[in-house]
């Protein structure tokens, strides 16, 4: 038996203040144990009767590796039907990278009753704030608005490890140095996280942990969406709405094998279940409209972390450079002045800017700070444009050097 994942069990076992919900599964006849794990206080939460979670945490991997799945333990109704009939197919006709693989397993019905949190991930990204206040704070019914955060240890700190290790030992993800230094940045950042459910008055954060690095090894940035979603549906019972933080806006839709974020919308509402229903919180927004709306929210002030290096914000990594451009256009930048080394950013300003704009071609972040920056007619005088220049120059021929680079390499 090959070019399969075969899920034998779904069990629960406890482990001091902890339980954990299990799958002992096959990859192509090597027997694995995969986790997620919570405090024992929602132990009666967690699925046992059903393998959701587990297969919606292997269909994308499964896709791209050419594996098919076989379930000995029974899914929802409803993730089967969207499974078979739609997820799938749509992937695998549209994106020929994604490998067409059957599922053979058997359904049962839907789980009926399901708890009363209305939840969204606390990351503290713009995405994160964006959704949470736009569900929180707005007028919107009571049986929509947010009473609790969550915070996954699903693989989301995998980034950090970027130039610090290999490629290969970030995705075997065996490094003892590697695990520690991962564990590390999750609890910073969970700490983070619980910071802001305190300073909301107490909101309930509910942290759900696994070990799915260590059995599924993968770039994150592949499966990230899926990952997320089957941690809700492991507490399928806890969540009646789970709200989505969108990376991109909806006119950004494609079938992209790298990044299933650009298709959530589809995978949301097909993996909804009668439980636990998925909504976009922020869908209407680009990246940066959502940062004009969290400027506005005061709790971001303090606690907005955009860096996918470190628990802190660097102020030198794509994403720190593309939020503090932002905020500096918008003239909020001073609001975020114990988070971001603000005047470090006004020291390298015109490098700052120049980076954005060179690279805003490639960039559909960078293209809109473009565009905003023309559109308002943005004053860049202040800033010296010897300066600028000087960088824009620097960039440009640092990219060519690239180009010329890698199509040497290539002949
Ligand atoms: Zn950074």
């Amino acid at each position: 038996m090959t070019n399969k994942i075969l899920i034998m069990s779904v069990y629960k076992e406890y482990c001091g203040d902890k339980v954990r919900l299990y799958t002992s599964y096959k990859e192509n006849n090597e027997e694995k144990l995969f986790y997620y794990e919570v405090n024992k206080t929602y132990d009666e939460y967690l699925v046992d009767d059903r393998a959701d979670a587990f297969v919606v945490a292997f269909i994308n991997y499964a896709l791209l590796k050419g594996l098919d799945i076989d379930s000995k333990i029974p899914i929802s109704t409803s993730i089967y039907y969207s499974l078979i009939n739609h997820y799938i197919p749509t992937l695998t006709n549209l994106n020929k990278n994604y490998k067409p693989i059957i599922y053979s397993g058997d359904y049962i019905c839907d789980i009926v009753n399901s708890g009363n949190a209305i939840a969204t991930g606390m990351s503290r990204g713009v995405d994160s704030f964006t959704s949470f206040s736009l569900n929180y704070y707005n007028d919107v019914p009571e049986i929509y608005k947010i009473n609790t955060l969550t915070f996954f240890d699903i693989g989301s700190s995998q980034s950090s490890l970027t130039g610090k290790f290999s490629k290969k030992e970030i995705i075997e993800f065996k490094n003892r140095d590697i695990i520690k230094s991962i564990k590390k940045i999750e609890e910073e950042r969970f700490n983070g996280a619980s910071k802001v459910a305190r300073e909301l008055g107490g909101l309930p954060i509910i942290r759900i942990s696994s070990n799915i690095q260590e059995v599924q090894n993968i770039k994150h940035k592949y499966v990230h969406s899926l990952r997320s979603i089957s941690a809700v549906l492991s507490m399928q019972k806890y969540f009646k709405i789970y709200y989505f933080a969108s990376t991109v806006d909806i006119n950004a839709t494609k079938i992209d094998h790298t990044d299933p974020s650009y298709y959530d919308l589809l995978t949301l509402n097909l993996f909804s279940t009668k439980a636990t229903r998925f909504i976009q919180g922020d869908i209407a927004y680009s990246r940066l409209k959502k940062t004009d709306i969290i400027s506005n929210i005061e709790i971001s002030y303090n606690n907005l972390n955009v860096c996918w290096r470190d628990a802190y914000n660097c102020g030198r990594c794509n994403k720190c450079i593309r939020t503090l451009v932002t905020l500096d256009f918008l003239n909020k930048l001073e609001n975020y002045k114990n988070v971001f080394d603000i005047n470090q950013y006004y020291k390298n300003r015109e490098r700052n800017i120049a980076h954005v704009f060179i690279n805003r071609k490639n960039d559909i972040f960078y293209k809109e700070i473009y565009w905003f920056y023309k559109k308002n007619k943005i004053n860049i005088k202040k800033i010296k444009r010897f300066k600028y220049y000087k960088f824009y120059l620097y960039f440009k021929i640092k990219k060519t050097l690239k180009k010329i680079f890698w199509f040497l390499k290539k002949n």
